[in-house]
């Protein structure tokens, strides 16, 4: 078909030229002795676009989920009892991740829409009066309902009980895109993947650990080859890793570091969270209503949109896909055909952001929604000219 692409779901996500561009290198020697004046500046950007300025960062040719996997093994030992909470698709598979490996998982469960449960974890840390509960898990953005939680609210309940659990943090959809800070909100291990803030394709789980976590990892029992904390920093300290590294994505990951950094991380977030009220404006305009139950939940890197319960949502996304070039995310276990999602993370604009709108309005009218054409991108573009001055984006 003619014309571009467009890439809107939450993940992989727009991967820009410039980072393209910096991948596109010879194969090299991953032994030669200037490898480390490469890969050492990495894991120092890495750690301050987490705010980690104590700990450390693993970077594993692995996904996400290695990474969820890498901080469970390094920092816990079987039959540990641990906290955790369950409101979306993701937030699920790490219940049972844990559950596999043989973790006492303590699971509070939520309705999809809401986000970790800060009060009942507090009941349940202050009832721990023998500190039984080794991990608190919390997944920061939970990418199937669009919801962002408390992160610093869950260290809150943490401090307050004046307990010494671990703080684990899924921030594959967050990261690199809305306010994280690893040192401030005192999280142990804090898991992160390529293909969504850092703008790559899949392929690095990126794992930033607390000063703490390293102390646990020192009577942490369960076996680990692949990601093993002690292998990784025999080599990391000298600049190299303990397999053949994913040089040309690290050469890609150097590059989404220095533009994430010349932008400023606030700014990320900040224009992150404006082009996520552009998109919650298109949706109230539209009559629509998002997954998220509450305000507070609303996440700036995803939006899923509900759609009326006569209309199936994955005809929507394949009208999308199929006549508008376009991808549109679709509606995850037991969300699918009940909404689309819209990805507004990573390299994104507003233009970007009125084009997803756009051909959302244009794929729903087409299967039959009541929407008034231009609705939703008038009320977007509203907010991005209304705002526009204070962000400095126009003179
Ligand atoms: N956690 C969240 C919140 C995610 O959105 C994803 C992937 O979309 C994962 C974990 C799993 O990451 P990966 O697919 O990179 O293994």
């Amino acid at each position: 078909m003619a014309g571009y692409n467009h890439l809107y779901i939450p993940g992989p996500t727009n991967v820009p030229e410039q980072v393209r561009m910096a991948m596109n290198v010879c194969m090299q020697d991953m032994r030669a002795s200037d490898f480390p004046d490469f890969t050492r500046p990495i894991f120092d950007k890495i750690a301050r676009l987490f705010k980690n300025s104590t700990g450390r960062v693993f970077i594993y040719p692995s996904s996400g989920t290695g990474a969820w996997e890498a901080a469970i093994q390094n920092t816990l030992s079987p039959g540990d009892k641990v906290l955790m909470s369950r409101f979306g698709q993701f937030s699920t598979l790490w219940v049972d991740m844990a559950t596999r490996y043989g973790l006492d998982v303590e699971v509070i469960d939520c309705e999809w829409g809401e986000g970790v449960p800060v009060e009942k974890y507090a009941m349940a840390l202050k009832a721990d009066k023998n500190h039984e509960i080794k991990a608190v898990f919390a997944t920061h953005n939970e990418t199937a309902t669009g919801v962002t939680s408390d992160i610093k609210g869950v260290r809150a309940a943490l401090d307050d009980a004046n307990h010494p659990a671990l703080l684990m943090v899924d921030g594959v959809s967050s990261i690199g895109s809305i306010e994280f800070d690893q040192d401030a909100w005192g999280v142990d291990c804090a898991v992160s993947g390529s293909q969504k803030g850092f703008m790559l394709p899949a392929g690095l789980g990126i794992l930033s650990v607390s000063k703490w976590a390293l102390e646990a990892h020192k009577t942490a029992e369960y076996q680990r080859t692949f990601f093993s904390f002690e292998d990784m920093i025999a080599h990391n300290d000298n600049g190299y890793f303990p397999y053949t590294p994913a040089t040309q994505l690290l050469h890609g990951l150097n590059t989404s570091c220095d533009i994430l950094l010349e932008e400023g991380i606030e700014n990320v977030w900040a224009r992150h969270n404006r082009l996520a009220t552009g998109v919650r404006s298109a949706v109230d305009a539209w009559g629509l209503k998002l997954c998220a139950k509450d305000p507070k939940w609303y996440s700036d890197t995803v939006s899923a949109i509900v759609v009326p319960e006569n209309v199936d949502a994955r005809h929507v996304i394949s009208r999308a896909y199929d006549v508008y070039n376009t991808s549109l995310g679709s509606g995850l276990a037991k969300l699918m055909g009940k909404v689309f999602r819209i990805g507004h993370l990573g390299w994104m604009n507003e233009g970007m952001v009125t084009t997803a709108l756009s051909v959302a309005e244009m794929s729903m009218i087409d299967v039959g929604m009541d929407i008034e054409a231009g609705s939703g991108v008038a009320a977007a573009i509203r907010h991005f000219t209304d705002t526009s001055v204070q962000t400095g984006t126009k003179a």
